[in-house]
């Protein structure tokens, strides 16, 4: 499933570059398009490697493969802010652009690439633009962005765009095993990777499982609000990862717990695998208070997409939710 290239999914785009590698024309700039962890840099990674193979097709072998696939060539150029800087400026792009001008170092081709391009101001596209309508020949732009609507249309107009797939869970469960995953955190990280590889793999480093999703949504139903706090905050929260994945967590259990008190079917449910904490779950939590608790969780999600306060949200998710039973 993963090959050498480490790419899971994206079969569609697989057969895209070996098409264009394999052909005499492909255009100069080629977009990404995706989310973070859907594989775009892997997807540029094996682009590049396959352009600059000094055999066929990104060997994986030769010099240039070995360095394309570390990102050490010295015809891979990234774009990067000036000295002091935390984000890019338009000079910084006017400055980068002229490398499109420069021989290759050992290469066919010239890689510019671009992180973000969707971050870019007006001004800073347009300084792109200007060599993008008549790029030099040996220069090929890889661009990255995960807001389409951001990019300027003239930029995509002259880019051929590769859509990043959304991985299916059952790939992303299979990739997580086949790395020495233990299988139930494996499902539990696919299931709330929303079909990015790079979110399960994070969500794999954590320690979050169903089991302390469980012990979460458990404590709202402890009458003393002291223990229930106690039980509550035993879980690590010192990241806005944390309290977002713990509260989509608690967004799927609840829902799971709908689907269980309604139907009394295990395998109807989504979330959990494991029916001992289905039942042991089910038993103390109201359905009303469940239903309260959805809109709770999907609150601190979106609050969490903005940038809230660590400590707030996850005070905020504990005194509500500690409502939805106790109210
Ligand atoms: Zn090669």
């Amino acid at each position: 499933m993963t090959g050498q290239t480490g790419i899971i999914g994206n079969s569609r785009n697989i057969e895209l570059i070996k098409a264009l590698a394999n052909g005499k024309s492909f255009g100069n700039a080629f977009l990404f398009l995706g989310k973070k962890g859907s594989g775009r840099h892997l997807l540029a990674s094996h682009l590049m490697a396959s352009l600059l193979c000094e055999k066929s097709n990104h060997c994986g072998e030769c010099r240039a493969c070995r360095l394309a696939q570390k990102g050490i060539h010295p015809d891979i150029i990234l774009l990067t802010p000036g000295e002091n800087r935390k984000n890019v400026s338009v000079e910084d792009v006017r400055e980068f652009v002229k490398e499109a001008f420069m021989k290759t170092v050992e290469g066919k081709k010239k890689f510019l690439v671009i992180n973000d391009v969707d971050k870019l101001n007006v001004q800073s596209q347009n300084a792109l633009l200007l060599v993008l309508e008549e790029p030099p020949e040996q220069t090929v732009f890889v661009l990255f962005a995960e807001n389409k609507n951001r990019v300027l249309q003239t930029v995509l107009s002259r880019s051929t765009v590769i859509n990043t797939d959304i991985i299916p869970i059952k790939d992303i469960e299979e990739y997580l095993i086949e790395k020495g995953t233990e299988p139930k955190k494996a499902l539990y990280a696919a299931r709330l990777s929303e079909g990015s590889v790079g979110k399960a793999l994070e969500l794999c480093e954590g320690e979050r499982d169903e089991s302390q999703i469980s012990e979460a949504l458990r404590s709202f139903a402890l009458k003393s609000p002291f223990l229930a706090y106690e039980k509550f905050f035993s879980l690590s929260l010192s990241s806005r990862d944390d309290i977002m994945g713990l509260a989509k967590g608690i967004l799927g259990a609840a829902r799971d717990l709908l689907v269980y008190k309604a139907t009394g079917k295990i395998e109807k449910t989504e979330f959990f695998s494991d029916e001992a904490l289905i039942i042991k779950a089910s038993s103390v939590l109201s359905e009303e208070g469940l239903i309260k608790l959805i809109t709770v969780a999907d609150e601190t999600v979106s609050f969490a997409e903005q940038n809230c306060n660590v400590g707030a949200l996850s005070a905020n998710l504990f005194i509500k939710g500690w409502e939805c039973f106790n109210g």
